[in-house]
């Protein structure tokens, strides 16, 4: 166990998230005991989504750890979940001996979950002895980080954390890693390929994935952008790279640049569900450039005209090389047009806010036309967000000026990462955090806002009531006296809940209570709750999303 925690601290880990047990407690002991922070958790999924979080934020992995058999199941969802959204992180899980589940004795919360969790991990170790847990650690760190990254685990046996070795024999096993992510150049032929087609687009734009925000490249984006005049487009974790309300920030006519731009490209962000896989209503003759780390990723929906494979960096350096001042053959009509656009759709979109201002009770509008003030005077703040209004209100209503500010329930849009992200952002950044969650979202984490409160966390939960998922006015379809699947409670207070373990907290039913109640909550950087009472009827069948429903249920309303 010793040479666990010694490990974690040789690659340079900082924090631990997890929730301890048979036959992990002593290891987090001793992880303490190397000045590593170990942050126990309620339940095993938000320390994971806590682990993926800094991942997301830092580019170092983040680590999880969990006990044996449903320990070790909770913490793979969010593991799943970080290789799916590329975060690095790594879940190590005290397992059983591997040859009694091999013979299947019934042991101590048997389960063989190597090969549990190998098809949804990016990599999967295992350690029966404790001469190999610093090569597994090592070489964990380097899969998380390295070309796409992900969620690696490693399958920490109870032989291995028990073993006794002679301390100088132990000490011998450590060796210093070097060059863990080596980032890879692409090839000369393919950015000449993509500033070929880049300099003859006449209505080029630029695409921004988590990816671009994760791959910490800032600058090297600003330049493309600026120096040659580009509009973008950022995907909701993206927000902030550029400002959200800059001048070339085309974030209100995401149709007009799918239907109209001739040239987009793709940075760090794949052409799934989210981009209608890159067809439909795109403008069929697009030719699209995409910067991406993965090779496998081109090509997947939709042909790419220019595809430029490597790291973020390296890829952006190359182009701008290249690109060296070169006269651009676009349409200057085409930037100003989608200026005009985004001037009078960001118009209409404050008419809406204004038109739902004295909604009593409130709507998720109202409540955002007085949250969105306070968090963009305060762009420093990390925004946590999910539910399903809840996260496609204030993902449209809140502009983001930072990159890497801002953490949702991004690919598989699910829900269940609030507390557990906020928790991980704030102890990887040493930010402010405030999340901004649904009613129905709060409740799959809302136990570890208790971990918040243990750490004395500068976070602030905001929780939307509008007493169900979607909303609160779900009638059930048979005679039962049962509620409906959709329903939860318009009267539960969870400023009480907040109560419960010491936090400052608030039940507000009007703007002005919000107002008072948020901008005290930041202030204080404590952790703090507010519950806003919203109306029953505010919110509509899964958000902006109701589409995805198999056909019969869209009709249910
Ligand atoms: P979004 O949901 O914002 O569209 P995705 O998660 O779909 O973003 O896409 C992110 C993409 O970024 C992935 O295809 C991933 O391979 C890529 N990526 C992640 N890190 C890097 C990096 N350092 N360099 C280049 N590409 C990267
Ligand atoms: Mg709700």
């Amino acid at each position: 166990m010793y040479i666990l925690a010694r490990a974690l601290k040789n690659v340079g880990i900082e924090n631990v998230y997890g929730l301890v047990g048979i036959p992990i407690t002593e290891a987090a002991y001793l992880i303490q005991g190397q000045g590593i922070r170990f942050v126990g958790f309620r339940h095993e999924q938000q320390a994971g989504m806590a682990a993926a979080t800094e991942g997301f934020l830092t580019k170092k992995p983040g680590v999880l750890m969990t006990v044996s058999s449903l320990g070790f199941m909770n913490g793979l969802t969010a593991t799943a979940n970080a290789t799916v959204n590329c975060y690095p992180m790594i879940q190590i899980s005290g397992a059983s001996d591997p040859t009694m589940v091999d013979m299947n004795m019934g042991t101590y919360e048997q389960l063989d979950q190597f090969n549990t969790a190998k098809p949804v991990v990016k990599a999967a170790f295992r350690c029966s002895h404790a001469k190999d847990i610093p090569a597994a650690v090592s070489r964990a760190y380097r899969a998380a980080v390295s070309g796409r990254p992900g969620g690696v685990y490693i399958d920490m046996t109870t032989p291995a954390l028990g073993e006794i070795m002679d301390r100088d024999e132990a000490e011998k096993l450590f060796y210093e890693s070097v060059d863990m992510y080596s980032p890879v150049a692409p090839n000369a032929e393919s950015v000449d390929r993509a500033v070929q087609v880049l300099t003859s687009a006449k209505r080029p734009a630029i695409l921004l994935g988590k990816g671009a925000a994760y791959a910490q490249v800032d600058d090297k984006i600003k330049t493309l952008i600026e120096k040659y005049n580009i509009p973008y487009l950022p995907m909701s974790m993206a927000k902030g790279l550029m400002p959200d309300a800059g001048p070339l920030s085309a974030l209100s006519c995401r149709s007009t640049v799918m239907e109209k731009a001739d040239v987009v490209i793709v940075i760090g962000a794949r052409l799934n569900w989210m981009l209608s896989f890159g067809r439909g209503k795109w403008n069929p003759d697009m030719k699209f450039i995409q910067l991406d780390v993965d090779p496998e990723e081109m090509d997947v929906n939709v042909p790419i005209a220019a595809p430029v494979v490597g790291d973020m960096g390296l890829a952006l350096d190359a182009i701008l090389a290249k690109m060296d001042g070169a006269k651009m053959s676009a349409d200057p009509a085409w930037v100003s047009s989608l200026q005009a656009e985004a001037k009078e759709k960001n118009a209409k979109f404050a008419a809406r806010l204004d038109a739902t201002k004295g909604l009593m009770p409130m709507h998720h509008w109202t409540a955002l036309g007085v949250i969105k003030p306070i968090i963009e005077a305060n762009p420093d703040i990390i925004l946590i967000n999910e539910g399903a209004n809840t996260l496609d209100d204030t993902r449209d209503a809140i502009d983001m000026t930072i990159p890497r500010h801002r953490v949702d329930c991004a690919t598989w849009a699910i829900m269940g990462m609030g507390m557990g992200s906020a928790i991980g952002a704030a102890v990887a950044t040493g930010k402010s955090v405030v999340a901004i969650e649904g009613d129905s979202a709060f409740g799959f984490s809302g136990m570890d806002f208790s971990t918040a409160c243990r750490f004395g966390l500068p976070l602030t939960v905001v929780i939307f009531n509008n007493g169900g998922i979607y909303n609160g006015i779900g009638v059930p379809m048979d005679k039962t006296t049962d509620p409906a699947p959709t329903t939860l409670d318009i009267h539960a207070r969870y400023d009480k809940l907040g109560e419960a373990f010491g936090a400052q907290t608030y039940y507000v039913q009007t703007p002005d209570e919000l107002r008072a109640a948020l901008t005290e909550s930041i202030a204080s950087k404590k952790p703090c709750l507010i519950d806003v009472q919203l109306a029953a009827d505010s919110g509509k069948e899964s958000g902006h999303i109701g589409y995805l429903n198999p056909a019969p249920l869209q009709d249910i309303t």
